[in-house]
């Protein structure tokens, strides 16, 4: 079944996330290819109700790919989840004519259109944009690609001073409710632990296991990377208390949003492209209330998360096996 799209809409909502612009550009080209009169809103749901959308032209995406952040600026807006607010939201995209949506952003984004569509609002496929990777359903989502390259970058140079000093570094880096980014970070960066919320470990035996390291094997200085969980800056706790234990002083180094921000790499662009066009097309075929994702190296659509659905997690053990021993031994 197809369907005729005459009035698009793309914001980007919730947190930024590098590649959202190559995103951005892939929507708004193909809809003018396709002869589709292509809307903006900036700042997410909150620009839908308190700005009006504006019509954009290719020249409007020119030299935004290789750009960090939302040419369309993003937004969290809260009152977004009370109908009253969803109601102006759906009587400003009627008022354009909007027939369909794309928006870039995580499951609450996603969710927030799910609910404008059932109660009359327009047609919407998603982009999933987080550096967090944790999406249900995909195993990719843009930006993780570039803040685990930042991250690392990161390591690196804290490395260096590491090694010069003899000192011991927790680096912290994002990842609200799963592991997925310190993991990659941790193993990319040679870190001797990585601390995600997927597996608790108290101080204890965080600092039993790292005295039974020192005891066989002569490194200078060591890094852990600590994902920041639902509490940023906890890793300052975790350094005081392993300091108390271990008679040592642990150095903290705390990521935060340099990891959300900077040049795109060649992946988010890339796939970022890949999903903004097909998101068009998905919409023309009738598509509606799905999303982008990757399964095993293919991009597919596939429903939107189940909104009572926890956060992707991360489960590989064998990952962090591999780790203890390349660290450790
Ligand atoms: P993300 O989209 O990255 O998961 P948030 O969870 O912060 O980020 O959601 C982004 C925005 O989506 C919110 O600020 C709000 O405007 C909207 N949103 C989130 N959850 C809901 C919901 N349950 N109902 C309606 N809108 C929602």
């Amino acid at each position: 079944m197809s369907f005729k799209i005459n009035k698009l809409l793309v914001i980007t909502s919730g947190g930024d996330a590098p590649g959202m612009n190559a995103v951005i550009r892939a929507v708004v080209r193909t809809a003018i290819y396709e002869g589709i009169e292509i809307y903006g809103c900036r700042m997410g749901y909150q620009g839908i109700v308190e700005q009006e959308p504006f019509l954009l032209d290719s020249h409007f995406v020119s030299n935004c790919i290789q750009r960090g952040g939302t040419i369309l600026q993003s937004a969290r807006y809260e009152k977004f989840k009370e109908k009253t607010t969803r109601d102006q939201a759906r009587a400003k995209l009627a008022q354009y004519n909007i027939d369909a949506m794309v928006v870039l952003g995580g499951d609450g984004s996603f969710r927030g259109a799910t609910l404008l569509e059932r109660e009359g609002g327009p047609r919407v496929i998603g982009v999933p944009c987080t550096i967090d990777n944790d999406i249900a359903g995909t195993e990719y989502t843009i930006g993780f690609n570039t803040a685990r390259n930042t991250a690392v970058n990161a390591i690196d140079k804290i490395r260096d001073t590491a090694f010069s000093h003899n000192r011991n570094f927790l680096v912290e880096v994002m990842g609200r409710a799963s592991g997925f980014l310190a993991v990659d970070v941790g193993i990319a960066g040679g870190a001797e632990f990585i601390l995600i919320p997927e597996i608790p470990l108290s101080i204890d035996d965080l600092a039993a296991r790292i005295a039974m390291n020192k005891a066989h094997n002569t490194k200078l200085g060591s890094i852990i990377v600590v994902a920041e969980a639902d509490n940023p800056g906890h890793s300052f706790a975790i350094a005081e208390q392993l300091q108390q234990r271990l008679h040592e002083e642990y150095k903290v180094c705390v990521l935060g949003h340099t990891q959300r921000g900077g040049t795109p790499s060649v992946e988010d662009r890339k796939i970022g492209s890949l999903m903004g066009a097909r998101a068009v097309h998905a919409l023309q075929q009738g598509q509606t209330q799905k999303m982008l994702v990757i399964k095993q190296g293919q991009l597919l659509l596939a429903d939107f998360p189940d909104p009572t659905a926890v956060a992707r997690q991360f489960s590989d053990m064998e990952l962090l096996k591999i780790n203890k021993i390349l660290c450790n031994v």
